[in-house]
């Protein structure tokens, strides 16, 4: 029961003066906005700013100049920006996720610590917890969940720390009698994933497990876990963390590694960002890179439902026999309009052998042709591993597969891969995951596996994400995901089904540019009822915590399932008043949704 609310509707807040001293309710903890008597004063805030090297900022929320002049050419210059996860990046009033109907709408802090060290990062936490502020941190800023935007805060933005460093023999502080030195890169925890690919991968030949997408920044998908298109082989990203510097709610720099601050560490990979301190940096394993990567890429459509059933059962039984290992990440995607959608990739095999992989596919659907139509032809084959993120081998071989910041003076390294455009600036209708066990793949189940994938491609497109779930996986990648704060139920799934829906850049009071609530709540209902199909056969599968539902049922479970309670102790160890809070994350239940009142 809401025991404020009981109290209010009962009437017994006017006898509260009757009550015994002592036993009178406290007046719940308030943070302190813009408009209270305790909001610090200007002298404050100039200590601060002199105490991060000028670098506390005024945040601007550039939607504000639409307001006023939707039609201006302010207005849509901006809009067109929206679109550019680099101008979102360089922003601090704006995230790449602009909003969710009926959950959030992206809103501007009230100032910013643009941070360049631990030490600007310790000010801000210590200015926070003295003056009883919101705080609110961005690194890359794509939070689904809005979990790196509040209002009338004090935001830490990582943005201009991003330097790298690799290290040919890096051993944690604390551990050198216990650890062998290994190759190892540290960078700082504003950086985004493209510029520690283009370090490790295009500069040194190496290899660090970070996220698919180009433009997500590194402090955030370490902490929820992190999968890149390659985890099928290498793990999670929290799985290569070696060592973290991060500064705790008491204004502390520590250093967290599988020696120092064990506990924290362990937290810090896979528990959620923005819940255990703000970390300035970073040290990642660094791994052998294969010689070649590629991919497989085609659409095939069925002429009917019945058509279409059969193509799933084959491609599941198919997926089964030939993709699940280590080499094959990525996608399939399945449709109310009867198409299946192969994006996927691979490591580790030349173009002759992964051509060879998908030939039994590619025959059975040539011998049942009249039922499918191939909507567009497949292309497998492979390219030097080095290469894969390398912008301008890219462009030399003409692979358009990347978006480029056209902003003048753009550095031409700025890019962003085309399969992740649709949600930049975007707003989400519904987001919803699950994992699927691996048992789903065996003989008597995958009967079972197709028709529900079926049942749920009628209401909303399911993809099924197979580097996200670690089922196939190397042994060595699933121990260290293992040791990490994750639901374990992601070490024996084979794949993250992911159902979502959301539209272009939109915000609220925005003319012409509002989101659509009704469009948005019946998507929502669809993405829901779809995941629900597969819930029928995954009851207990658990959700990424990065990728999933705003309003997920039960989420301690659902993110986390039995590391939840460790992760509370430890929570309340190194944040015992809550300085730390993001939306649905640990501790979160003990504040109001906005983290301003504690319940
Ligand atoms: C287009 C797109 C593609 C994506 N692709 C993938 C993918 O391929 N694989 C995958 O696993 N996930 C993916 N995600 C999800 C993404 O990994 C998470 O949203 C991740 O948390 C984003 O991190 P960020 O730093 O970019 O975002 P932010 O929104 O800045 O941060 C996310 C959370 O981490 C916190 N945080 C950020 N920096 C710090 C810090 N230094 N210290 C403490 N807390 C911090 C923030 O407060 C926030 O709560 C994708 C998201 C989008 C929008």
């Amino acid at each position: 029961m809401n025991r404020r609310g009981f109290l209010k509707r009962s009437g017994a807040a006017s006898l509260l003066w009757l009550w015994p001293r002592g036993l009178v309710p406290k007046s719940p903890f308030r943070r302190v906005r813009p408009s209270d008597p305790g909001w610090p004063s200007e002298q404050a805030w100039k200590r601060l700013n002199e105490a991060v090297g000028g670098n506390l900022l005024p945040v601007n929320f550039p939607l504000n100049a639409c307001t006023s002049a939707p039609e201006s050419a302010e207005c849509k210059a901006l809009f067109a920006n929206l679109k550019n996860p680099y101008y979102i990046g360089d922003s601090p009033g704006v995230t790449q996720t602009l909003g969710w109907v009926d959950a959030w709408a992206t809103k501007p802090s009230v100032y910013a610590v643009a941070a360049r060290n631990a030490a600007d990062v310790a000010a801000a936490v210590n200015f926070v917890r003295e003056n009883h502020l919101r705080l609110v941190v961005k690194g890359g800023g794509h939070s689904y969940q809005g979990t790196s935007n509040a209002a009338d805060s004090l935001m830490i933005w990582t943005r201009h720390m991003h330097g790298i460093t690799m290290h040919p023999q890096f051993v944690p502080q604390g551990c050198e009698t216990t650890h062998a030195p290994q190759r190892a890169v540290t960078v700082g925890a504003g950086t985004i994933w493209l510029e520690a690919y283009d370090a490790v991968t295009t500069k040194a030949g190496g290899y660090v497990q970070g996220g698919g997408c180009t433009t997500v920044g590194v402090a955030g998908l370490v902490q929820s876990g992190g999968f890149g298109s390659f985890s099928k082989h290498y793990g999670t990203a929290a799985g290569g963390l070696l060592e973290a510097e991060v500064v705790t709610a008491d204004g502390k720099v520590r250093v967290a590694n599988a020696c120092t601050n064990s506990d924290l560490f362990w937290a810090l990979k896979g528990g959620g960002g923005g819940t255990f301190g703000a970390v300035s940096r970073l040290t990642l394993r660094v791994r052998e890179l294969p010689e070649h990567a590629g991919g497989a890429n085609f659409t095939v459509k069925a002429s009917s439902d019945d058509a279409y059933r059969r193509l799933i059962r084959q491609f599941v039984g198919f997926y089964r026999e030939a993709l699940f290992n280590e080499h094959w990440g990525e996608q399939a995607h399945f449709s109310a309009d009867n198409t299946l959608e192969i994006s996927m990739v691979h490591i580790g095999l030349d173009t002759e052998q992964s051509r060879k992989v998908w030939q039994p596919f590619l025959n059975w659907l040539a011998q049942t042709s009249a039922a499918y139509t191939i909507a567009s032809p497949p292309r497998i084959g492979s390219m030097p591993a080095q290469h894969w993120w390398d912008v301008d081998w890219r462009r030399e071989n003409h692979h358009d597969v990347f978006k480029a910041d056209t902003r003048p003076g753009a550095d031409p390294a700025n890019v962003w891969w085309n399969g992740d455009g649709g949600q930049v600036g975007w707003v989400v209708w519904g987001f919803e995951s699950l994992w699927l066990p691996a048992s789903l793949l065996q003989d008597d189940s995958q009967e079972k596996l197709a028709n529900a994938l079926f049942a749920a491609s009628r209401w909303s497109e399911v993809e099924l994400h197979f580097n996200k779930g670690l089922a196939g996986a190397p042994p060595e990648a699933i121990e260290a995901a293992r040791d990490t704060a994750m639901n374990p139920a992601v070490c024996g799934a084979f794949a993250l089904a992911i159902v979502a829906d959301g539209q272009g850049p939109a915000y609220p009071g925005i003319a012409n540019h509002e989101p659509d609530v009704a469009k948005g709540r019946k998507a929502a209902g669809a993405v829901h009822r779809s995941m629900n199909e597969l819930r029928g056969v995954a009851s207990n599968g658990g959700a990424y915590v990065s990728e999933s539902n705003y309003f997920e049922a039960d989420f301690q479970h659902s993110y986390w399932g039995a590391n939840h309670a460790r992760l509370a102790e430890i929570k309340k160890k190194y944040d015992p008043t809550g300085l730390f809070f993001v939306h649905n994350g640990v501790g979160s239940e003990e504040w109001s949704p906005d983290g301003f009142i504690r319940l």
